[in-house]
């Protein structure tokens, strides 16, 4: 089986840079939401949760974050 990993590396580069500006516009404030549920999403912190980052309430947009 051969897999083709241009197609998935382009998806991963658009998405990633989809993430960034979502993951900019939350932490200065703004108001984003979900694609899916339209709930906004909303910063999840390493206190909160083992797996930080943002999402929404409902769990169908969730964007892992790396703290320090
Ligand atoms: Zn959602």
């Amino acid at each position: 089986m051969k897999l083709d990993f241009s197609q998935l590396n382009k998806q991963t580069k658009k998405s990633f840079s989809d993430q960034h500006a979502v993951i900019k516009k939350v932490m200065q404030g703004k108001i984003v939401a979900c694609e899916q549920c339209q709930q906004p999403l909303v910063l999840i912190t390493p206190e909160q949760s083992e797996q930080p980052g943002i999402g929404c309430l409902k769990g169908c947009t969730f964007i892992s974050l790396e703290f320090g």
